[in-house]
């Protein structure tokens, strides 16, 4: 069910509680415990003042006392107290916890109260003295107390040691109710007022900058993080992962948003923000940030490398592409980031923009990932900008070499194959048989797979628009589970379309044919091509082509060089008709000669590669003069056919005399033996002979001189006279053609296992139609072929 923008209503799509000020409570205990922490941090600095104060006052009657005659305890004890109370005063800067500050103060108090006790010992009027004290002393202490749990044990302990310690005093009971009534009606209401009257003016004044804190933080329209909150918050988080944990970065922006609005109105554009916002909600968790940074762009900050967070990219581009809007759907372009060691939130959330930059120009409504993909850990030592990438990888870097391919009907370059190569610090090359050597700590697709995400994030800055990338894949790789949808997703991320890259499956073990024709299908829906590597070599069979059925077969470069046994003859020509006409493009590797191109050339294979047309290069190189080479190779080949053509025409034109003669003769009723006697001298007869309407011999054939050099290698099927041959070209294309006489391609023959033609004319005897022929030894070397399949 899509999500429609729908009728917009309100302006203010957030509000905020402001009467939350006036409620008495803190129910949340987080907010309890903020609020505290916030009262101390108030509290800290005052209290300190005012009770250092009253250790000075203290001291003060310690030395009014001294003046005064009579027994007094010893000086000491006071000096005692007084110095007990400097040391609470010390403590209170390093209090953590609110309870901690309270014992504090209950101490003091406590402390103060005996010291106050003991100064006044020994007098007539003990309480007169301790009067203003007693009064005074809960008062200025009230608003001090965080809590009204502090505030209500500290004053009745104070109160309660205070009656304790001075009960046993000589006492006059007037003195002690006027002192008593001044405690009761002054002190305690006053400090209860004065408790509470704080109290509640800090706990309004942090709600009020709780609020502040919060509108100040929140984006008003979608109650989103504002940008400044959730740059604050992720540099914050940057500053405190642990080193080994990973951080990535999306950032979003809504398609053609501009449109939306001046089309339809701003109220409906506000809305669709909304509706974003609640998308990018629904799909993070509340460990993961999410902004609005600015206008219509968005960003997220969540805990994991890039792939996860190119899939969490991609859920969100779905979501959101489900949001109607009265013209289509709304879409939105990202850019994916992961973070890197010691890298700023602003650097960070610029790699971002970067992609979502590439995003935007590939297309809009996709996802795209940083360009120094880093799907596997290791430190990327040289990710600039516009320099090739290359990644860690054990103890080498790993960095891609491409080669061209040409299309040789459009001499023009299709395609790159992207080629893996290990790089050491210094720059000089990992052989090969490094590189690939099986390593125990990974599994065996694991640099496969690395490979994967390397090419493309070196490719995707420079790959033509139409061309393609060919990527190799191990049989392994290319059956895991999930890889299909994994390299989708990096492809599509990297900027290019999985239309534009071509998997060639490589010639290995691993996987079944059932397995891979599968995978094949997986891969197919998500738009890649397929092609098999390294055909006719290894594993890579004729079952196999045909059940995965690739789009394009590259042929083993030994294909090119292997010929006919016996005529020497290239078999790449009538290779390439065969996978053609299984619906296969054709492409040859290894294309190192001139020669070896005239021969691609010429047996119409699609597209070549090889050292000739291009070396593999760490950048992807426009074409230079290729599309030359490969025209004079078609010139070669035009003259080359011209000139095989007039020879073999002028090879066979004796045996075409001699067999319409021969035909004459038997039309005039000569008997085949002196019909076909002059034909069955020249050199390369094999026999002639009279096939009926049905393609079976007539009588018995007339052995030429080639005939005696027939060896008996297939003896079952030696005898003509024994099979119908109306099938074959020869015979079809004479009796299409009637009274011409016509030449077959060279095909092998069955009677004697070597390549011959056959030079047929179809006539009509009576009512009978027939077909004469002559079959020629075409074995030896050097003798002209027709051109063509
Ligand atoms: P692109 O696909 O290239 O991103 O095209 P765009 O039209 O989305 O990009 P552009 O930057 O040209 O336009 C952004 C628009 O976003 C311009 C402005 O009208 C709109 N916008 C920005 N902030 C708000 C907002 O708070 N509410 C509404 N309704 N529109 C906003
Ligand atoms: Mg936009
Ligand atoms: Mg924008």
């Amino acid at each position: 069910m899509p999500i429609t923008i729908g009728e917009v209503t309100g302006t203010s799509l957030i509000s905020i509680n402001m009467s939350a000020t006036s409620t008495q409570h803190l129910p949340d205990p987080g907010v309890r415990d903020r609020f505290h922490r916030r009262s101390l941090e108030h509290q800290r600095p005052l209290s300190t003042v005012t009770m250092a104060f009253t250790v000075v006052a203290f001291l003060c009657m310690v030395g009014a006392r001294n003046l005064v005659d009579g027994p007094a305890p010893p000086l000491a004890y006071r000096l005692c107290c007084a110095l007990a109370l400097g040391l609470l005063v010390l403590a209170i800067p390093s209090a953590k916890s609110s309870w901690v500050f309270g014992a504090i103060g209950v101490a003091y108090m406590q402390v103060l109260v005996a010291g106050l006790a003991l100064n006044a010992a020994g007098l007539a009027q003990p309480l007169l003295w301790v009067l203003p004290a007693l009064v005074v002393i809960p008062i200025c202490a009230a608003p001090l107390w965080l809590t009204p749990t502090h505030f209500f044990v500290g004053s009745a302990l104070f109160y309660a040691t205070a009656f304790a310690l001075l009960l046993g005093e000589p006492r006059a009971y007037d003195v002690d109710a006027v002192v008593w009534m001044w405690i009761a009606v002054i002190g305690i209401p006053t400090s209860v007022v004065f408790h509470f009257g704080f109290y509640r003016f800090r706990r309004n004044h942090f709600l009020l900058e709780s609020q502040l804190a919060q509108l100040a933080a929140t984006d008003s329209l979608t109650g989103l993080q504002n940008r400044r909150a959730f740059v604050k918050q992720a540099a914050r988080r940057l500053d405190t992962i642990a080193p080994d944990a990973r951080v990535s970065a999306i950032f979003l922006d809504l398609d053609n948003f501009k449109s939306l609005n001046d089309r339809f109105g701003h109220a409906l554009g506000d809305h669709a923000l909304h509706q974003v916002a609640q998308v990018l909600m629904d799909q993070t968790t509340a460990d993961d940030s999410v902004s609005r940074i600015g206008g219509e762009e968005f960003a997220v900050l969540l805990l994991g490398g890039l792939t996860g967070a190119l899939q969490l990219a991609e859920r969100m581009r779905g979501a959101i592409e489900a949001i109607e809007r009265p013209d289509g759907h709304l879409t939105a372009s990202f850019g994916v980031a992961e973070h890197r060691h010691g890298e700023s939130i602003m650097v960070l959330l610029d790699r971002a923009d970067e992609a979502l930059r590439r995003a935007k120009h590939s297309g809009r409504n996709r996802v795209c990932a940083e360009r120094a993909l880093q799907p596997f850990t290791g430190d990327d030592a040289r990710a600039g900008s516009g320099a090739a990438q290359r990644h860690r990888w054990e103890d080498f870097y790993l960095i891609s070499h491409f080669q061209p391919l040409y299309s040789l009907s459009h001499q023009k370059q299709v395609g790159f194959e992207a080629l893996l190569r290990g790089e050491q610090d210094d720059g000089t090359l990992v052989p090969p048989v490094v590189m690939f050597a099986p390593k125990p700590s990974q599994d065996e697709g694991a640099l496969d797979r690395a490979s994967h995400a390397v090419h493309l994030g070196n490719a995707c800055r420079s790959l033509p628009d139409d061309a393609w990338l060919f990527l190799n894949i191990l049989p392994a790789t290319f059956i895991a589970d999930g890889y299909a949808d994994q390299l989708a997703t990096i492809v599509r991320a990297s900027g290019l379309e999985t239309d534009r890259v071509i998997l060639e499956i490589l010639e290995s073990h691993g996987g079944s044919v059932d397995d891979m024709s599968r995978a094949a299908a997986l891969y197919r829906e998500h738009g890649f091509l397929i092609a098999v590597d390294d055909f006719g070599a290894g594993q890579s069979n004729l079952d196999r082509l045909l059940r995965i059925r690739p789009d394009l077969v590259k042929l083993d470069g030994e294909l090119i060089r292997a010929t006919t046994h016996g005529t020497e003859q290239p078999i790449l020509p009538k290779l390439v008709s065969l996978l053609h006409q299984a619906g296969m493009l054709v492409v040859v590797e290894g294309v190192e000669t001139t020669e070896e191109l005239i021969l691609a050339v010429e047996s119409n294979v699609d597209f070549a590669q090889g050292y000739l047309l291009g070396r593999p290069a760490a950048e992807i190189a426009p074409p230079e003069s290729v599309h030359r080479q490969i025209d004079d190779a078609f010139d070669v080949i035009a003259q080359g056919r011209a000139h095989q053509h007039a020879l073999f025409e002028s090879e066979v034109e004796p045996y075409r005399i001699a067999l319409r003669l021969a035909a004459d003769a038997l039309l005039a009723g000569v008997v085949m033996d002196d019909a076909f006697a002059t034909l069955a001298t020249f050199e390369r007869c094999i026999s002639c002979f009279i096939l009926d309407d049905s393609g079976r011999q007539i009588g018995y054939e007339v052995a030429g001189p080639a005939w005696s050099k027939e060896g008996a290698s297939l003896h079952p099927v030696a005898n003509p006279r024994d099979a119908r041959w109306d099938h074959r070209p020869y015979f079809r294309n004479a009796v299409l053609l009637p009274g011409v006489v016509v030449t077959s391609n060279p095909y092998l023959s069955l009677a004697s296992g070597r390549p011959c033609i056959a030079v047929t004319l179809a006539v009509q005897f009576a009512a009978e139609r027939s077909v004469i022929g002559v079959e020629l030894d075409w074995s030896e070397l050097g003798l002209p072929w027709p051109a063509g399949e």
